[in-house]
């Protein structure tokens, strides 16, 4: 994503209503933030957020938590966001590293990651979102039942993860080499990277994970 400093960025996202300051206060208190016991559910990287805010609105009873470690990008989010009548969604600007710092253990549902940097030299495996040391992240806030639902076009990443989620700890319950003309494509929701990728004719791959039990 080509980043570019936007004056008055840092102004607008810390005055916005939309966006979580000091979110490692809320740790464990999310409910008591939402206002209500309805499951949490985050996308790690959400870009410019389109397919999370389609997710709120379209599933009301569940509160969802859009991260972007950039807020010059998260910026176009809260722009978007201003346009919604939206009581659901909330962003933060964080690193995924830090998510055990802001969410207690098992309070978050589940964890979406879409089309995450790849990250392709063997030196920079660790800052894959599907690497080792993030798994090991999301293990610790995630509920026991929750999942890891990852989507992406790069066949590199994709067959990385399928070794490295595992490696991890954890169990692939499903997985697809081409989510659009699969069983998995049912209510799956576009992200911008997902339409733009998948209009230039490439495959979608997607991967479901669960802790095993
Ligand atoms: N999810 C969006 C989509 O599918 O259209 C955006 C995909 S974009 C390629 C990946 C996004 O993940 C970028 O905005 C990047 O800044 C963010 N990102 C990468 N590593 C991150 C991390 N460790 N913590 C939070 N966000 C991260």
């Amino acid at each position: 994503m080509r980043l570019r400093h936007i004056p008055g960025s840092e102004e607008e996202i810390a005055n916005s209503p939309y966006v979580v300051s000091n979110p490692e206060e809320k740790k464990g208190r999310w409910s008591e933030f939402f206002g209500n016991d309805n499951p949490i559910e985050i996308e790690v990287g959400m870009g410019k957020g389109r397919f999370i805010m389609e997710l709120a609105s379209k599933n009301p009873g569940i509160n969802y938590v859009g991260i972007e470690r950039y807020c010059s990008v998260l910026l176009r989010g809260i722009q978007k966001r201003q346009e919604m009548e939206l009581s659901n969604i909330y962003f933060m600007c964080v690193d995924a590293r830090e998510l055990s710092d802001i969410f207690a253990p098992g309070e978050v549902k589940k964890i979406y990651l879409n089309f995450s940097d790849p990250w392709p030299k063997d030196r920079h495996a660790k800052r894959r979102l599907t690497s080792e040391p993030f798994m090991e992240v999301y293990n610790k806030i995630l509920a026991p039942d929750g999942v890891v639902e990852f989507k992406t076009d790069n066949r590199g990443l994709f067959d990385y993860s399928l070794e490295s989620v595992p490696a991890a700890g954890w169990e692939i319950r499903e997985y697809t080499y081409d989510l659009h003309h699969s069983d998995m494509a049912e209510g799956n929701i576009m992200t911008e990277y997902e339409e733009k990728f998948s209009s230039m004719g490439n495959a979608i791959f997607k991967l479901v994970a669960e802790r095993k039990r």
